[in-house]
């Protein structure tokens, strides 16, 4: 799904996009004559392999997203939470794209390894 940054206004618009898995839903709303803010929730399950034993296995995610999306470049603001969209079109399933592979790219156990890491914490 794209939406134009042209066709979001003071009145928030509604969203709803399911990619990997995931599903974002929330509002756009315009903040300032080159920003919007996206408020949404990311809610669903993640297929992530363990870093420890290469099992595959799913994570629940159920977490809220607030972004800062911009239409123009945001060059020297060091602020992760801003994400571009210089063609002025914001594309929803690029944002859930880059939540899951931020999450993937995280130092991750299933759920067999951390239990078994946490019972060897308590023997010492
Ligand atoms: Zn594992």
């Amino acid at each position: 799904m794209k939406i134009s940054f042209a066709k979001i206004g003071k009145t928030p618009i509604e969203f709803e996009e399911t990619l990997r898995g995931c599903r974002l839903k929330g509002s756009l709303l315009k903040i300032s004559r080159h920003e919007v803010e996206l408020d949404s929730t990311l809610e669903g399950e993640v297929e992530m392999i363990c870093d420890r034993c290469a099992e595959e296995y799913l994570q629940r995610v159920e977490s809220p997203l607030k972004l800062t999306l911009s239409e123009v470049a945001v060059e020297g603001r060091n602020d992760l939470d801003i994400m571009e969209f210089p063609d002025g079109m914001i594309d929803i399933a690029s944002i859930i794209e880059s939540e899951i592979n931020a999450m993937t790219a995280e130092y991750h156990y299933c759920p067999v390894c951390s239990e078994r890491d946490e019972a060897q914490e308590l023997e010492f």
